[in-house]
């Protein structure tokens, strides 16, 4: 249950030194700062991966599974004791997503993420819980950099067109065109990196992609 889970005020609060100690330091004002968030990031596949691709970037995995989140703390406890010098810079947090986000984050602080594979709930009555919706989308906007950019992958049809409609009608966020994914690194990465998308993989699924930037707001 919600009442089950700790979490800071603002994001001044938070002591991330917890969770990167050789890169924050507390009561030190040249913190580096969270950069990039993989939403319901699952047993983390995909962060492992970004972690030794951008080693100087802190990125954080949010999950509300218990026992997967205990799960990719304990994965990256043993990648840094046997890698000392890597994976400092990747973190893993249990937390309800869809509730609690900007208690982490500041305005304009993420430069990047991530949903793969989100839960397609796919009843009509239960798309509300989608992760992606208007009401989230307002607060990705918020606590995402301009120029930062929203990646998704599913491989439910539905979903896709979903999530695809829903952030294109948001007037904060723009489609990358396919000629700019090319040049991205990060895109080849998101199919199957992640255990879901793993999966997918085995079982001959689809996988739709879909990423988008956070533009400047007119009225701003
Ligand atoms: N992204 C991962 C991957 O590609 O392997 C996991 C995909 S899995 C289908 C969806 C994950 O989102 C699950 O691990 C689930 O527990 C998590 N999740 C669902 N709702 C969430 C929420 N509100 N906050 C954080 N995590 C959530």
């Amino acid at each position: 249950a919600d009442h089950c889970f700790d979490y800071p005020l603002t994001p001044s609060d938070m002591n991330w030194e917890k969770y990167y100690p050789e890169k924050v330091k507390l009561g030190s004002k040249n913190n580096p700062e969270v950069q990039f968030a993989d939403i319901g990031c699952g047993y983390g596949g995909l962060l492992i991966t970004l972690a030794t691709m951008f080693p100087e970037t802190l990125m954080i995995g949010m999950e509300i599974r218990v026992k997967v989140s205990d799960y990719v703390m304990d994965r990256i406890a043993a990648l840094r004791s046997q890698n000392p010098n890597d994976y400092q810079n990747v973190a893993c947090l249990r937390t309800n997503a869809m509730k609690y986000l900007p208690n982490y984050f500041k305005k304009g602080q993420l430069t990047k993420m991530f949903f793969l594979y989100p839960d397609p709930h796919f009843k009509k009555a239960k798309h509300k819980w989608r992760i992606i919706n208007q009401c989230l989308l307002a607060e990705y906007a918020y606590v995402m950099s301009v120029g930062g950019i929203i990646y998704t992958v599913t491989d439910v049809k539905d979903l896709h067109e979903w999530m695809v409609q829903h952030i294109t009608e948001h007037p904060l966020f723009k489609r990358v065109g396919e000629d700019e994914l090319v040049q991205d690194p990060v895109v080849s990465k998101l199919f199957s990196s992640s255990e879901e998308g793993q999966k997918v993989t085995r079982n001959n699924g689809d996988k739709f992609l879909a990423v988008f930037r956070r533009i400047s707001d007119p009225y701003e």
